[in-house]
């Protein structure tokens, strides 16, 4: 294993995966170290999601391996990698609508450590419940939700689910955040929030792999950035790099849609 690997939070190496013959992941390397802010680009039906669904467990892996910490998680089922330190936000939130956006943030919790500490009457279950209360009315205060926590949680604008979204993904204390398209569809208000609110738990020094389309966001948050294309790497490099690079430039206009 090279010094590059060992450093690692995140090692992502040569990657296959494959839905009967389309070949979706070919050879896929790439590493995030601590503290960094990645983000994951490349055009529609590159991979994208399902290079995320192989790393937090939703897919397996036809060959190379996923390692967090060192430690492999490719095969883990998804709560053994939640419990190993990954958490994920996705595209589209969706939101119960008989639980308010507190409750929501704190089954998170319980969820994650698969003790249904509300459903119990034990010492240790009320404790449980209570640093959950606790973490996450920090959390909502953090991410701008704490006005609206007594809302039913399908009641807030997309943005609003979005940021709930990384409320629950953080309850379990992940070491790495895996955030699905944290702006799009997001009103530019809110954006800004999303930006700052992301920049903020990275100063705190947590780790994150971003998917986004916005060339914006990418450049003002992220500090490194992978491209993919039909399934492979085709550059890794810092954003400001990005539009001088012939094989991104190729990714993105060199073909019709
Ligand atoms: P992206 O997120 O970059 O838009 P995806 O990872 O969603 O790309 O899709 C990449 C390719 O994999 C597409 O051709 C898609 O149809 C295919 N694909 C994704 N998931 C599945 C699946 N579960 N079964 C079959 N094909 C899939
Ligand atoms: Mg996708």
């Amino acid at each position: 294993m090279s010094t590059a690997s060992n450093s690692a939070l995140l090692d992502v190496k040569a990657v296959a995966k494959a839905f009967s013959g389309n070949h979706v992941l070919q050879d896929v390397s790439f590493n995030v170290a601590s503290g960094e802010i990645v983000g994951l680009l490349g055009p529609n039906g590159s991979g994208k999601s399902t290079l995320l669904n192989t790393i937090n467990g939703f897919e397996t892996i036809d060959r190379g391996a996923i390692r967090l910490a060192g430690n492999r998680i490719d095969g883990l089922p998804v709560h053994r990698v939640v419990a190993a330190g990954i958490g994920r936000t996705f595209q589209l939130p969706s939101m119960p609508r008989k639980m308010s956006v507190l409750e929501v943030a704190v089954a998170a919790a319980t969820a994650h450590h698969g003790i249904w500490a509300t459903l119990t009457r034990s010492a240790a279950a009320r404790r449980t419940e209570q640093a959950a209360l606790k973490k996450a009315g920090e959390l909502l205060d953090q991410l701008l939700l704490a006005p609206v926590r007594g809302l039913p949680a399908a009641a807030l604008s997309g943005g609003q689910k979005k940021l709930l979204g990384i409320v629950c993904a953080l309850m379990a204390q992940p070491r790495l955040l895996i955030l699905d398209e944290p702006t799009a569809g997001v009103h530019p208000n809110l954006r800004r929030d999303i930006v700052l609110a992301l920049q903020a738990l990275n100063a705190q020094g947590m780790t994150m792999l971003i998917v986004e389309h916005d060339m914006q966001f990418i450049r003002e948050v992220c500090t490194r950035c992978v491209v993919l294309d039909r399934g492979r790497i085709v550059a890794d490099c810092r954003p400001d790099e990005l539009v001088r690079n012939e094989e991104v430039v190729r990714a993105y206009l060199g073909r019709a849609e």
